[in-house]
């Protein structure tokens, strides 16, 4: 515990203008991690306020079975809060601060504990990744200094609609700042590899994206927030899976084979 603290205040401390993710990419991030948590913890807080959550014990269990055992081999410090919303687009999402919410709608389409671990994966990577962190810088560290979390404060300034926007937040506030296909590649890519780790079988992942393209329809969820073309990620996820098999093996071996149970 007092290692996970120590832990916790360097990351708040240090302050990088630069970083490498897990996959080895560079990235610009000039935005103090305390910060961004901030931010993330508010914005989570307005949805809280905005979107019914779901009641269902059952439901709650099945969800929070399969965020756990992903974030248990993960090797995240943070205090993560998974909530499910009531709403029936087959969607999710992630903030920084180890915000993860689920709509109930995504339940139809993860027809197993499998799918539904691909897309918690898929979140929990954009976080781990420092993708908002990176957006932000890209777009708004630079000219407005760090002084942004005010702005959240007042979602209806152009500021705040903004950085709603970065934080993956643009449907609720009506404007889409999507993530970059980099970004959506990246989270597909470690996220395959956080569910194999825990014992999810990772080849589930091509029938859950599958599953999502014919269920997508118009809306503007966070998976498509780019567009990436149906093959382009299958491709993708199929380039990973000797890399991800092994892990999945690896797991199995040492007893990691979980059973979240299904509402
Ligand atoms: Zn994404």
């Amino acid at each position: 515990m007092l290692k996970k603290l120590i832990i916790t205040g360097v990351t708040v401390l240090v302050l990088v203008s630069c970083g490498t993710s897990s996959l080895g990419r560079k990235q610009l991030i000039l935005m103090p991690a305390e910060q961004m948590d901030a931010m993330g913890n508010e914005a989570f807080k307005q949805i809280k306020q905005q979107t019914p959550t779901e009641a269902s014990d059952d439901v709650n269990r099945y969800v929070t079975c399969v965020a756990n055992a992903i974030l248990k081999v993960s090797d995240s410090p943070m205090q993560w809060e998974i909530v499910i919303f009531r709403d029936d687009t087959a969607n999710a999402f992630a903030l920084p601060g180890g915000k993860v919410g689920v709509h109930t709608g995504l339940l139809d389409v993860a027809e197993n504990q499998h799918q539904l671990a691909a897309v918690v994966g898929h979140e929990i990577a954009h976080v781990l990744e420092n993708h908002s962190n990176e957006r932000v810088s890209q777009e708004f560290a630079v000219q407005q200094g760090l002084g942004l979390a005010q702005a959240l404060g007042n979602p209806q300034s152009q500021t705040g609609q903004m950085l709603m926007g970065l934080l993956g937040l643009g449907v609720q506030v009506g404007i889409t700042l999507p993530y970059s296909r980099e970004h959506e590649s990246e989270a597909d890519e470690k996220g395959l590899y956080l569910m194999a780790k825990a014992g999810f079988d990772p080849r589930e992942s091509v029938k859950l994206w599958q599953n999502m393209s014919q269920s997508g329809g118009e809306q503007p969820l966070e998976f498509f927030s780019t567009h990436p073309s149906h093959e382009t990620r299958m491709v993708r996820l199929n380039q990973a899976m000797d890399r991800a098999m092994k892990l999945y093996q690896q797991a199995q071996a040492s007893g990691k084979k979980p059973h979240c149970k299904s509402p």
